[in-house]
């Protein structure tokens, strides 16, 4: 194979041998599978399956995706053998106890003292579990995120029936705290989300701004770091983003996403609260002690039940090969991917020909064609993502509120409320290395349709 990497699959056969060593005391039980029939069938599944983006190829620089690492692949599917259940610690002894050690290194990441937290599907039932924690906390009053937080927010609330509201945003598409404190002063907001990360752009809430304010108005402050959260580990952000990930270890809730930058297969949410006696909330018939003693069945705290334990034992095994700590393999990969978006951002702030978006904070490049007006800039957004395609180079395209970029782009005519811009997330490692052939590839996709 060229293109997916299968020579780590070898592994697999020796550690399902090792695992079923664990077994050889009992019966033996004939489970010969019809070869054939599997056959058939698998190759009918890879031939429906080649109908997809090339995703783990980095001229896939589209969308927030990102290949998982060989080694969670494979202890993914080594686990699948025994497919334990997080919900209780009768269906998962052994990935229950890896997933409270896999979260504790989370936590200890973001420099936390104590926690309490546990994997979920993702970053939407993450951020569920936290506001539905913050609504308990804060009953009826008020949960607020910016324009450009993720849209979950507000539909989770809406599920919660607790009040929400956007904050504006800057033109830097971070939340805007002049506007907050608008806000604020007509009291009632009990959280304050802020989006660590911003799924569209990459842009970080300035934290630090929003801790001082805190110490004046007294709310809860929910981090949704689903995307952006590993980058609390590089070394090479910006300074004024630096400091909102230095403050991370002061919020008391906390959502990262595993499945977006942890290199996990999907199914990897991970929310984190500080005070571990939020855990009582969830149980009203266990005493606080119950959920800090060692024998916690995950289930306890946790909304939903039954869980893949094959996701926790996917994430111990890659944070063992790659331990996620500032200065390690694993940082470099993530500092690569920013480096990336920093080389691209270079390059279309150099040419005539581009517009930059926003100076990128992470890794996500938003840029356009120079053009009049918002109707025509979205036009060409459209044409080159189709044009780019064409080149097997896969970009993303966002829509932005004009408002938003106006005073970015003041030559621009905002003769419509959106506008259509290109979107790259530069989430592997390899794209560092890429960069100048998506860019060899966009120039002749854009002059493609300029004949
Ligand atoms: C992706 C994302 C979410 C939603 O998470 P899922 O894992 O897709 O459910 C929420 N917030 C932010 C900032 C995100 O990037």
């Amino acid at each position: 194979m060229l293109q997916l990497e299968s020579q780590s699959l070898s592994l697999l056969t020796e550690a399902v041998a090792h695992l079923d060593a664990g077994f050889a005391h009992l019966p033996p039980l004939d489970s010969a599978p019809d070869m054939e029939a599997l056959r058939n069938v698998l190759l009918a599944v890879a031939e429906r399956m080649r109908d997809n983006y090339p995703y783990p190829h980095p001229l896939y620089a589209g969308q927030m995706l990102k290949p998982p690492h060989p080694v969670a692949r494979l202890a993914y599917a080594l686990s699948l053998w025994i497919n334990p259940n997080n919900h209780a610690l009768d269906g998962g002894r052994a990935s229950s106890a890896m997933e409270k050690e896999a979260v504790a290194e989370l936590a200890v990441m973001f420099g936390w003292q104590t926690h309490l937290g546990h994997l979920c599907g993702g970053g939407t039932m993450a951020n569920l579990e936290a506001l539905w924690v913050a609504g308990r906390l804060r009953p009826g009053q008020k949960i607020v995120a910016s324009q450009q937080a993720h849209y979950t927010h507000r539909r989770i609330s809406e599920v919660l029936q607790l009040p929400f509201a956007s904050v504006p945003c800057n033109s830097r598409a971070q939340m805007d705290l002049a506007a907050l404190e608008a806000m604020l002063k007509q009291g009632d907001i009990g959280t304050v989300v802020a989006t660590i990360g911003a799924t569209a752009t990459g842009a970080v809430d300035p934290l630090a701004g929003l801790l001082e304010l805190q110490a004046r108005y007294g709310f809860r402050i929910h981090a949704d770091a689903a995307y952006g959260g590993y980058y609390t580990l590089v070394d090479n952000l910006a300074a004024e983003t630096a400091a909102a990930y230095a403050c991370l270890d002061r919020v008391d809730s906390l959502v990262i996403d595993p499945h977006k930058h942890g290199l996990q297969p999907y199914g990897c949410g991970c929310v984190l609260f500080q005070d571990p006696s939020v855990g009582a909330l969830y149980k009203h018939d266990s005493p606080y002690t119950y959920f800090s003693s060692d024998e916690l069945h995950l289930g306890e705290i946790s909304l939903e039940c039954s869980r893949a334990g094959a996701s926790a034992v996917a994430l111990w095994a890659t944070q063992r090969l790659l331990p996620p700590v500032q200065g390690g393999e694993f940082a470099g990969m993530l500092a690569d991917c920013r480096e990336a978006a920093l080389i691209l951002a270079a390059k279309i702030t150099a040419d005539e020909r581009w517009m930059l978006a926003f100076d990128p904070e992470l890794d996500i490049v938003v840029w356009a064609e120079r053009g009049t007006s918002a109707s025509q800039i979205s036009r060409r957004s459209r044409a080159i993502f189709a044009a780019a395609a064409a080149q097997d180079l896969h970009l993303a395209v966002a829509t932005f509120p004009s408002a938003l970029l106006a005073e970015r782009w003041p030559q621009v005519v905002w003769d419509q409320e959106n506008v259509a811009c290109l979107r790259s997330c530069l989430m592997k490692a390899e794209h560092r290395a890429w960069v100048d052939e998506i860019w060899a590839r966009l120039l002749r996709a854009a002059n493609s349709i300029t004949g």
